[in-house]
């Protein structure tokens, strides 16, 4: 495939470069060095970080143009999930993938620790108030996922949820109970794009490393971050489980390379805009009636400019 680099990018061309990072359902997924699928490092045909520049800024104007229909259609919203370990690269993703659209039509919700109040609920409801609405883009910066990720990990988180009884088989349930969920959003008009930013335990070492070097870096460094990375084989053992059980025709995962950041950018702007392009929102046709109307009010319009000149 050529570089089409700020050219337009056709949907069937998105749809092949973005393939290579779809989840098949039920796919049995590794991830990691001995990962034959996903490589943190894959960067597709672009060798330079100023080549994909040029692709990722086509892809913004054009993610713009989609999202100005989508708003004026009105019909379907777009949910991002955004899901990685720590200094992945999730903010400075959404910071410029979003950057070319209008902020009026997008939402972002960080999620963090679950308050008081989040806990005396059932464990979807927080999202489910975050949901954005018909004509909009919504961010969720971590999901419902974590409920699958850093409770797997961490079991004793579940003893703050007050949940009912004996929990058995909880993991396999919460899979069936989320892909049952997105199926109804699905269903509803709400299209799912689920990104996990996939970055590699050497990398994640480096971004650390930097954070503690540069004084302006500082402020991103995060002590239970490091704590957390004890864990990494957990968690990538958790990730691999989400990604094969809940990764569904209607709500498929996306395992982004991450550890070049430009690179998971322009893979991000392409695997919303091929949602965007899916979706295929048009303008919406005014009814015959309203366009008579229309055309009477131009003729005053134009009648009172005659009468001024
Ligand atoms: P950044 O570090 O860039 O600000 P972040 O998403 O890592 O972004 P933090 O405030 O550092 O934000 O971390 C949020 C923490 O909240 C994460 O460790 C995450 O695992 C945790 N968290 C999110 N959802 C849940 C949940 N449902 N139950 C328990 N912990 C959760
Ligand atoms: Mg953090």
């Amino acid at each position: 495939m050529e570089n089409t680099a700020s050219t337009p990018v056709s949907h069937a061309d998105l749809r092949k470069r973005i393939a290579p990072f779809r989840v098949k359902p039920r796919a049995v997924v590794r991830l990691g060095d001995d990962s034959k699928d996903f490589d943190p490092g894959y960067r597709d045909q672009f060798v330079t970080r100023a080549d994909a520049g040029l692709a990722l800024a086509e892809g913004v104007r054009q993610l713009g143009e989609y999202q100005a229909r989508l708003a004026a259609q009105s019909t379907y919203a777009v949910l991002v999930i955004l899901q990685a370990m720590d200094a992945a690269g999730k903010d400075g993703t959404i910071k410029h993938v979003l950057s070319g659209v209008n902020p009026q039509g997008v939402t972002v919700h960080p999620f963090k620790v679950p308050s008081l109040i989040e806990l005396q609920h059932d464990y979807l409801w927080r999202y489910q108030l975050q949901l954005p609405e018909r004509g909009s883009i919504g961010i969720f910066n971590r999901s419902h996922y974590e409920e699958v990720l850093v409770v797997r990990v961490h079991p004793e988180l579940l003893g703050n949820e007050h949940l009912p009884g004996a929990q058995t088989d909880i993991w396999k349930r919460r899979f069936r109970e989320i892909n049952d969920w997105e199926r109804y959003l699905a269903d509803n008009g709400v299209r799912i794009v689920k990104l996990f930013l996939n970055l590699s335990k050497q990398e994640q070492r480096r971004r650390f490393l930097d954070r503690i070097d540069e004084p302006d870096k500082n402020w991103k460094f995060n002590v239970a971050d490091a704590l957390e990375r004890e864990r990494w084989d957990d968690y990538q053992h958790a990730y691999e489980e989400v990604l094969s059980a809940t990764s569904t025709k209607y709500a498929p995962w996306h395992v982004v390379p991450a550890d070049h950041k430009w690179f998971a950018r322009l893979a991000a702007s392409w695997i919303i805009l091929d949602a965007l392009m899916d979706i295929d929102p048009k303008y919406p046709k005014v009814d015959p009636q309203t366009r008579a109307k229309m055309l009477e009010i131009k003729e005053r319009l134009l009648a009172e400019g005659r009468h001024r000149e």
